[in-house]
């Protein structure tokens, strides 16, 4: 009926609660339960002879008892051998271990310290950590004491009390072989809880270990796939402007082409510009390739910002000076590389020529403690999602994949050389303009005429 709980439910309930708290048994790995296995068999061996020794010194009769009993054991311990099924072996294993026991109690007319050796092998035999030897083994003792002690109380027990009430000490005797076993079940119990633990923890931890491997494979294998695919653009990109320059200057050469001045200086212009890209493009990559190995090296000098920008300005063609709009203070300076300020213009100066807006401003400023330079265009600039990828290396966004000459270096160069020289590069898109912001530390004009009275 519904909402009404069946009266066995809750035993039933309780019941496999028990059973689920009971040791599962039979967990051993092959190599300890052999180990195990071959120590118990060897103990149990080892009573053969021992066991004769007490028989012969308690006067038991030699052949029928001595003899014939032991014969059993040592046939137990042979049949353990010839089967190969684990539990079986365990199961004849533990029965002769026990029977070593009843033994002890037999020859020694049930002297009543000798029962105390059913203590010893009750665990021992529990060290198989199966149910299936020791039920046998329990089996084994309730049965002796239950039938040997009700039909010959005189070999089990050595005291009147006891022949007298052969039942209820078989009783005490099994009842307290029982809570010894219970005692061993729950110690069982308790250990394969943790060692189930610390197994769980291990296979976690294995797991987390085989993760961050296979993450560690992939990002090797990322990158060797990204060396080879730069490797490509870069012998790309470098040989277009190597082509045009080569071209344009065989053009040159040639007498017979019929080319004006005008055409002459086109030329010129053209190999001008094509091997200045080229120029920006190994300085680049040298400055890459340094960088990842540690030994690139950049001064602290006091820098004109001002002359800078102008002669980065001034080296552009005439078609892109003009859209160029340089904005800047009296006098600014910073405390940094040269070579590498230029280098760093340059860059940004030549990313808003291409992929910028027709109108390029290049701004000075200063504070305090910071000069800034800011080159500014009024292009569509970078999608939100590339914003921070642009200054990873090798990457290029939008058009720049198809444009010649893009590797993709120049804006994570500009920023670590930034960063080397105490400053910054960032990025920002306002108002509809692009805006790159070169900050570095500031020097004031008194310490410039200082530095450069030092020098
Ligand atoms: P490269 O110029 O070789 O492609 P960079 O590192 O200099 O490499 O630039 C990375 C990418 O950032 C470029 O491919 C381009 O897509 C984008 N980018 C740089 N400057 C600008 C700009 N002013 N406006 C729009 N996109 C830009």
């Amino acid at each position: 009926m519904p909402g009404i709980a069946h009266p066995l439910a809750s035993v039933r309930a309780k019941w496999a609660a028990f059973v689920g708290w009971l040791p599962r048994g039979s967990r051993l790995d092959e190599a300890t339960w052999r180990s195990r296995h071959t120590v118990l068999s060897w103990v149990t061996a080892a009573h053969i002879p021992l066991l004769a020794l007490v028989g012969l010194v308690r006067g038991v009769e030699p052949f029928a008892h001595i003899l014939g009993e032991l014969t059993i054991v040592a046939g137990l311990l042979l049949a353990a051998r010839l089967t190969s099924i684990r539990a079986v072996k365990a199961m004849i294993t533990a029965v002769a271990l026990v029977s070593c026991a009843a033994l002890l109690v037999h020859f020694t007319g049930g002297l009543i310290e000798s029962h105390f050796h059913f203590f010893v092998v009750t665990p021992l035999v529990s060290l198989y950590r199966d149910w299936r030897p020791l039920s046998a083994g329990l089996l084994y003792v309730i049965v002796h004491h239950g039938l040997f002690g009700v039909l010959s109380p005189e070999d089990v027990y050595n005291h009147p009390a006891a022949i007298a009430n052969p039942i209820l000490w078989a009783v005490i005797h099994g009842g307290y072989v029982l809570m010894l076993t219970a005692v061993l079940l729950a110690y069982w119990g308790f250990s394969e809880r943790t060692e189930g633990a610390l197994m769980r923890e291990e296979r976690l931890r294995r797991i987390a270990e085989e993760q961050r491997h296979a993450a560690e494979t992939q990002r090797l294998e990322h990158l060797v796939h990204s060396k080879d695919q730069f490797i490509a653009s870069v012998s790309h990109e470098l040989r277009t402007p190597l082509t045009a320059v080569v071209g344009f200057a065989e053009l040159l050469a040639n007498e017979e082409a019929g080319l004006t001045a005008e055409d002459r200086s086109d030329l010129v212009t053209t190999i001008v510009r094509e091997a200045s890209d080229l120029s920006a493009i190994v300085e680049d990559l040298l400055v890459a390739a340094r960088s990842e190995l540690g030994t690139i090296r950049v001064t602290a000098a006091p820098v004109d910002v001002n002359a800078t920008v102008d002669l980065v300005v001034r080296a552009l063609p005439t078609g892109h000076r003009s859209r160029i709009s340089v904005k800047s203070g009296p006098s600014t300076w910073a405390l940094g590389d040269p070579a590498r300020l230029r280098q760093i213009v340059r860059n940004l100066v030549s990313n808003a020529i291409r992929y910028g807006g027709p109108n390029i401003e290049v701004e000075l400023d200063h504070d305090q403690v910071t000069t800034t330079v800011r080159v500014i265009d009024d292009g569509p600039g970078i999608p939100d999602a590339d914003r921070d990828r642009i200054f990873l290396p090798y990457e290029v966004t939008g058009e720049a994949t198809t444009l010649p000459a893009s590797v993709g270096l120049g804006l994570t160069v500009s920023r670590d050389l930034a960063e080397r020289m105490g400053g910054s590069l960032t990025y920002d898109h306002s108002v509809g303009r692009s805006v790159f912001e070169v900050r570095l530390p500031r020097i004031g004009s008194h310490l410039v005429t200082a530095a450069a009275l030092d020098a």
